[in-house]
């Protein structure tokens, strides 16, 4: 089956409508993580023709670049490289920081991790209140008159914050928070990103996991894993998202014999101008890559999922606790 793809502006490139997300990668929030399983991963995945990969430097306070850096040696061309800028941390953690002088020294300590001389998609990763959006989108314009960034994005932002950004320099992408059990963009992110031409980079695609349709009540997660701490994985919920995602898998299989990872990416890319960023760590993860292309859900059959969905969670909640804080003063 042949990869879908679709253009961003500004990378001249076709990118696949998947794309590998290498948070778990950097280890942090994911219980650590095996460099050459997660260096196999990128390599698979470019091999098979996904060939957007997605990182940030905050993945492993710069351990999630390193590894795609390494991993991309020697195919470099091959690969459309979406990094992350404006996430600062210390001793205590990660905080926001968009200002021009924090993104004058991210793009070159990213520009070096990743062992490149440019990054194709660059993202502000989340919106900073304490600096002005035109002063971080008026210096990451810079970045792309110089040639060292191609596109820009941004994540986690509302159309108002787009439209601060878009008065001031070019915005090619989105990178919001969407799977079939987070769908707060429907309400507004979704439609702006086909009036404004922009492409939708969906993360979270398996819903950290549980869209993959391997989890069990006794699932346990290990070290500084976020499911730890995650709503969706504590009893009582946890066991309606997973009932949930059974009734899916029965639905996935009677329909189109699919498993309910491919339902799920196939949702995604049925939504729009969309690409869906699934998370792996391991090669085996993203075997079934193939899986997600070359069919499509009806509006019956979209109706009938929503259905299933309202019918087993009861109670949902949404990824609001991942959200960085803001800088003190
Ligand atoms: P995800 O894609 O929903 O889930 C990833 C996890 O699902 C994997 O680490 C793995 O967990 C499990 N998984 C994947 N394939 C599997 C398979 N075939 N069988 C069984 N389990 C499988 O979550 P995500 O990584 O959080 O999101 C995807 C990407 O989006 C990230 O990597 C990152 O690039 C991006 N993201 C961006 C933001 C932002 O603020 N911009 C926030 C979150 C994520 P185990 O390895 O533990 O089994």
């Amino acid at each position: 089956m042949s990869v879908e793809t679709l253009t961003i502006q500004g990378i001249s490139r076709p990118v696949s409508r998947i794309a590998l997300g290498t948070w778990a990668i950097g280890g942090w929030m994911w219980g650590g993580s095996d460099e050459s399983k997660a260096i196999a991963t990128i390599r698979s995945a470019v091999e098979r023709g996904i060939n957007l990969i997605d990182t940030a430097p905050v993945y492993g306070f710069g351990n999630s670049e390193e590894i795609v850096g390494k991993a991309l040696e020697g195919i470099r061309d091959k690969a459309v490289i979406a990094t992350k800028v404006a996430l600062d941390w210390n001793d205590d953690g990660p905080f926001r920081n968009a200002t021009p002088a924090r993104i004058r020294q991210e793009i070159e300590d990213s520009l070096r991790r990743l062992k490149t001389d440019h990054i194709d998609l660059y993202q502000v990763h989340w919106p900073d209140p304490l600096t002005p959006i035109d002063e971080t989108a008026r210096e990451l314009e810079k970045l792309r008159q110089e040639g060292k960034v191609l596109a820009l994005g941004v994540s986690n932002f509302s159309p108002e914050q787009m439209d601060a950004f878009r008065d001031v320099a070019p915005l090619a992408a989105v990178q919001p928070p969407y799977n079939l059990f987070e769908r707060d963009i429907e309400k507004d992110v979704l439609s702006y990103a086909k009036d404004h031409g922009l492409a939708v980079l969906a993360y979270g695609a398996l819903c950290r996991g549980l869209l993959a349709g391997k989890m069990s009540p006794s699932t346990r997660f290990d070290g500084d894993d976020l499911r730890k701490v995650d709503p969706k994985f504590q009893s009582p919920r946890f066991e309606q998202y997973l009932a949930a995602v059974a009734a899916l898998e029965d639905y996935a299989r009677a329909r189109h014999d699919k498993t309910v990872l491919a339902l799920a990416i196939r949702w995604i890319l049925d939504k729009g101008p969309t690409i869906a960023l699934w998370g792996a760590r391991k090669p085996e993860q993203i075997e079934g890559v193939d899986e997600a292309f070359g069919w499509s859900l009806s509006q019956e059959e979209l109706d009938e999922i929503d259905k299933i969905l309202t019918r087993h969670v009861t109670d949902p909640v949404g990824p609001e606790f991942m959200a960085p804080p803001t800088r003190k003063g």
